[in-house]
């Protein structure tokens, strides 16, 4: 009998500018949720399309989960370094023919409201993306916050990009790769992520890897239902004052008591703060906002 794999979490972050108070519920709830089994964390950075990257965003992100109390327990992993990884993986799929070069624009997508089914482009002269074939299923998974789920790969995501026509790995192959190097058991992240999952799940059988626990926290949105990332009202939080910030996300994951009101360091209100910590707690919504704004929190950028 294989034994389990020791519980590994992970927050995987883009480096496309400061940390908010989106990104670090999500670096929270994940650190809570793998430190609460005794597991390990890991910080992997999403640096793969450096034209949406700010320079030096990636290690002010790292220094920031360092003042919250938050370090990597191995090396942070960047993906623009993995490109290897990636092309080893693709290489049996196109191999198989599991994975194809599409020169389909988003255009020529339009009448089918961007769902890949079948090339509609020919064989005209520009870059080709690489794209993985879905079969006509529909995937489910248990997801351990927002419950059962089941997606049509077919008609709600199409044939989907594993390497872009420009260049860049895609996201969707990069971060299956990834999990699966890193050993990571248990996935916890934004509720953004949810549509996303039925696809890599496909893809970590294509490529006969295991498939973690997933559980997708709510989503911080503001008073509009817009993500708190993409709004006015992001704000950047700030790591010379961690804890109202850790607090304000405690509260958001539907925690109670006040761990972090002490004056010694944040990484033992961090500790402190697991003994407390209840997963049955956090809210099973989609979408959640913050009642009063963050004391401590840097002014707009
Ligand atoms: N980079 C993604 C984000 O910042 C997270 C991806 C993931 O956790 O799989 O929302």
């Amino acid at each position: 009998m294989t034994p389990n794999p020791s519980p590994r979490g992970r927050f995987a972050p883009s480096p496309t500018g400061a940390l908010h108070l989106g990104s670090l519920v999500a670096a929270v709830g994940s650190w809570l949720m793998a430190r609460r089994r005794g597991g390990d964390w890991l910080v992997r950075m999403e640096d793969l399309d450096p034209p949406r990257e700010v320079p030096g965003a990636a290690e002010r992100q790292i220094q920031t989960l360092a003042a919250f109390g938050m370090t990597s327990d191995a090396p942070v992993l960047w993906q623009s370094r993995r490109g290897d990884a990636y092309a080893a993986a693709l290489e049996p799929l196109l191999a198989a023919g599991l994975a194809f070069e599409c020169r389909c624009s988003r255009s020529d997508l339009a009448a089918t409201g961007g769902i890949h089914r079948h090339c509609v482009a020919g064989n005209r002269q520009r870059p080709a993306a690489i794209r993985l074939r879905v079969p006509d299923t529909v995937l489910g998974f248990d997801d351990g916050l927002q419950g059962p789920q089941a997606q049509s790969l077919a008609t709600e995501v199409g044939d989907f990009v594993l390497r872009r026509a420009d260049g860049p790995w895609a996201y969707q192959l990069a971060v299956v790769v990834d999990d699966a190097a890193q050993g990571i058991t248990d996935v916890v992240r934004g509720a953004d992520l949810l549509d996303s999952t039925p696809r890599q799940i496909f893809l970590q059988r294509q490529l006969g890897l295991p498939t973690p626990a997933y559980a997708h926290l709510p989503l911080l949105v503001d008073a509009q239902g817009k993500k708190l990332g993409k709004s006015l009202a992001s704000i950047p939080v700030d790591p010379a004052a961690p804890k109202p910030a850790l607090l304000a996300a405690w509260r958001f994951l539907g925690q109670t008591g006040r761990p972090f009101d002490d004056a010694g360091p944040v990484e033992s209100a961090l500790v402190r703060a697991l003994a407390h910590f209840d997963p049955q707690r956090i809210p099973r919504v989609l979408h959640a906002t913050i009642d009063a704004p963050v004391s401590g929190a840097a002014g707009p950028t």
